[in-house]
């Protein structure tokens, strides 16, 4: 398999992945894969399919996070989530995110304030995720991405229109450039 960052309109970003039943070798071969791009990305959360794998793995590192809200109470963790699912989501926050599979776009978008995630770690035991901070945020964008559900998806169609539009005038004008 080739891994790379796949952008936005790349048909696997759009489509739903499989759930994952091989808590083996292969599964800590992409898992290992996955942390190598997010670092060299500088991303805070990786879904499988944004380097092509078509797997529900998540990996997420708030540790290395620049700043912090002065606010926040909870501590930065880093984690591996195998077929996570949103169990609960309460309340509702505005966020500002930007994503590895859109370069360039920010946008600040309505989530769930709190959320509760159960899945699986990488041995397969059972994990049960709570937050109502930053990490909260990044589960909801990372298992949208699992669910095939990009981030411009909870805008209103003519502000995501408008993104959109922008987004891919920028992708041709750097084809131009390194033509
Ligand atoms: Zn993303």
């Amino acid at each position: 398999m080739e891994y790379r960052i796949r952008t936005w309109p790349d048909k696997i970003l759009k489509e739903p992945t499989k759930e994952v039943d091989f808590f083996d070798e292969r599964l800590q071969e992409y898992i290992d894969k996955m942390w190598e791009f997010m670092y060299k990305e500088e991303g805070v959360g990786l879904a499988a399919n944004q380097i092509g794998i078509p797997y529900q793995i998540l990996v997420i590192d708030t540790t290395i996070r620049e700043k912090r809200q002065e606010d926040e109470t909870e501590e930065p963790v880093k984690m591996v989530l195998i077929n996570p699912k949103i169990v609960e989501k309460e309340g509702e926050v505005m966020s500002t995110e930007g994503c590895l599979s859109f370069p360039g776009v920010q946008i600040t978008i309505p989530r769930a304030k709190r959320v509760k995630v159960i899945g699986k770690n990488e041995k397969g035991e059972d994990i049960t995720v709570e937050s109502s901070e930053f990490l909260a945020i990044v589960l909801q964008h990372e298992i949208d991405h699992l669910n095939g559900i990009p981030f411009i998806n909870y805008l209103s169609p003519l502000k995501r229109k408008l993104v959109l539009d922008k987004y891919l005038k920028s992708l041709k004008e750097d084809q131009y450039e390194t033509a």
